[in-house]
């Protein structure tokens, strides 16, 4: 599986009852207990069960080795190995267009931070998510051959605390990471005799000129083979947001940023490559944008106005800049549904920096399309994508810490333990029923 913090959709293991469950990393093993038609049954843990499809595996003979357990070493990132490459146009898609290296003018920011997990050669089953912004947990499944430990002397900032926790008669690790500043990003992945756990803590801003060096992907939905929603329109959802994102991009560059465009042009690219496109840029923020549809047969009368989708918490704050953004220079949309946190698509999965999914209008209600159709329109959406942008950054410029002097923040009191995560994050709060479009993409993350 190339990308760090990328998964492809169409290899994924669920629960017994279908939902996602965990994006399996290159080589991870599992046993395998039975088959449930083309899929295998797996047992994670116990009352840990999962399926996935058979296809996609290897069988193995034997027992695979345990991991081994330890110490969990910490350190803050060598520049050698950094959570996003520093030059990554070689993997970039031969759609993408080359980019000049960010100007030299941006503030340094803290080194990542990289907890090592001592695996050996096992290759365990493990799931990732954020609960919160200042929180990663990850948990291990299988015996281990020792119990793992927290590291010994001063954690890095912004990491503040390490929680080490056997579950399940030790046949689940879980290891929490909080922070002492909200998250940019977060992998994790096997190398060498390590499971690698890269914690990216948020960048430090030139006040003066924040988006100075900054690396920005706009990822312009469809393309190509793929008109997007509502494809009998006489201009397709691909063709009505390329323009919106390439001008985006421009307003971008004139303050300073990098911006990298996953297309631009008329092509077809897939969801993965997009989401590979971001990281191989070594991007701050990934932004998808599209136009909103109802499916066919759905009365489209008052569904109006701009949705932002996200699926790990450290993109809250971009999800909302970008929304108020939208609101304050489009009224004339209508408000809107807003927030949509616990999305699972593929532009929002990515954990590698804060991956959000805007819908910037309706194109089944006809004041929103005239608006996504008229020039005027299109540019102050596009104004109102740039402003989140620079929203969100001149709101970093007053968070940063001075990461030599971290506050201490008190612990919150947290209850530890619970059951088995879900590696999805929170799973999005129930709600009335909503419009088509997330219902759809609930079930088949196409975006
Ligand atoms: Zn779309």
């Amino acid at each position: 599986m190339p990308g760090l913090g990328v998964n492809a959709a169409g290899t994924r293991l669920t629960t017994l009852d279908g939902q996602p469950l965990l994006y399996p990393r290159e080589d991870m093993t599992f046993r395998a207990v039975g088959r449930v038609g083309p899929d295998l049954r797996v047992r994670l843990a116990p009352g840990v069960g999962a399926l996935v499809t058979a296809a996609q595996v290897v069988p193995l003979d034997g027992t695979p080795p345990a991991p081994t357990g330890g110490a969990i070493a910490v350190d803050a990132g060598s520049a050698a190995e950094p959570l996003v490459p520093a030059q990554g146009p070689a993997a970039l898609p031969a759609t993408a267009l080359p980019n000049s290296a960010p100007p030299k003018t941006a503030a340094p920011s803290a080194p990542e931070v990289v907890l090592r997990l001592p695996i050996g050669a096992a290759r365990p089953p493990f799931t990732l998510e954020q609960p919160s912004a200042r929180r990663v947990t990850l948990a291990m499944y299988g015996q281990t051959a020792a119990p793992f430990t927290p590291p010994a002397g001063p954690l890095p900032w912004p990491l503040e605390r390490l929680e080490v926790q056997s579950l399940a008669g030790g046949l689940i690790t879980q290891v929490s990471a909080v922070l002492a500043a909200p998250l940019w990003g977060f992998t994790a992945n096997p190398e060498g005799e390590d499971l690698r756990l890269t914690l990216r803590p948020p960048p430090t801003v030139d006040p003066a000129r924040p988006l100075a060096g900054r690396v920005i992907t706009l990822d312009p939905g469809h393309g190509g083979s793929q008109n997007g929603g509502a494809g009998s329109l006489r201009v397709p959802e691909k063709g009505l947001v390329l323009p919106i994102a390439l001008r985006a991009a421009e307003l971008l560059r004139a303050q300073g940023a990098t911006v990298n465009l996953t297309r631009t042009g008329d092509v077809t690219l897939g969801l993965v490559e997009r989401g590979l496109s971001a990281e191989a840029a070594g991007s701050d923020l990934l932004i998808s944008i599209h136009a909103n549809a109802l499916p066919d047969g759905r009365d489209p009368r008052g569904i109006r106005g701009p949705e932002v989708y996200f699926t790990h918490p450290q993109a809250q704050p971009l999800a909302a800049a970008l929304l108020s953004a939208l609101r304050a220079r489009l009224p004339d949309l209508g408000p809107g549904a807003g927030l949509k946190p616990g999305a699972d698509l593929a532009l929002t999965r990515p954990t590698t920096q804060p991956s959000v999914l805007v819908e910037l209008a309706y194109l089944t209600d006809p004041g929103n399309l005239r608006l996504l159709h008229s020039p005027d329109g299109q540019e102050r959406m596009a104004q109102a994508i740039a402003q989140g942008v620079a929203d969100l950054y001149a709101a970093q410029a007053g968070a940063r810490r001075d990461p030599a002097r971290p506050a201490r923040l008190p612990g919150p009191a947290r209850a530890r333990g619970g059951g088995p995560p879900t590696g999805l994050g929170a799973p999005a709060p129930p709600g009335p029923a909503l419009p088509g479009e997330l219902r759809r993409t609930a079930r088949y993350p196409e975006r």
